[in-house]
């Protein structure tokens, strides 16, 4: 389960091309990228996603995220970066080793969002009083 494609990068037994990296990330371009400039960040502690990842490691992931980012907007004369990230098989997730996507935005019309929805009072009030009960 560790020892993912991202691990076999952060060894360099699997090329990338990579744009960042220090004691716990590293950051390279995403093999199929959404958008030129398409970049992952990756720490070198493994965790497999939101669930299980300690503190330190995400607020390491995290400092790369914001140090690169501007850059990697820059590099390719982007407006804006989409950062995003994938925890579950069920939400997207494809390779299990926890990473946040940066992906430049030239332009609104670039992307779709999900399609939103709309709730009742009642169901709103539910959903929330459920989310409370369930954070440890
Ligand atoms: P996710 O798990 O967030 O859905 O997607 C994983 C991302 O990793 C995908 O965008 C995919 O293109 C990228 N990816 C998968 N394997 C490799 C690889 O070997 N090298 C690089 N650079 N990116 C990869």
């Amino acid at each position: 389960m560790e020892d993912t494609i991202f691990m076999k990068i952060i060894r360099r037994e699997v090329p990338a091309h990579i744009v960042y990296e220090d004691d716990e990330t590293i950051a390279f371009l995403d093999a199929k990228p959404n958008v030129p400039g398409h970049t992952l960040v990756v720490p070198k502690k493994w965790a497999e996603n939101i669930f299980d990842v300690d503190d330190a490691t995400l607020a390491a992931i995290m400092r790369t995220v914001r140090k690169i980012a501007p850059a990697v907007r820059d590099a390719v004369g982007a407006h804006g970066v989409h950062i995003n990230s994938n925890h579950g098989a069920a939400a997207g997730q494809i390779v299990f080793h926890i990473h946040f996507h940066i992906i430049p935005r030239h332009d609104r019309s670039e992307f779709e969002f999900w399609p939103k929805r709309e709730y009742s009072h009642d169901e709103f009030a539910a959903i929330a009083e459920k989310i409370r009960a369930n954070i440890s």
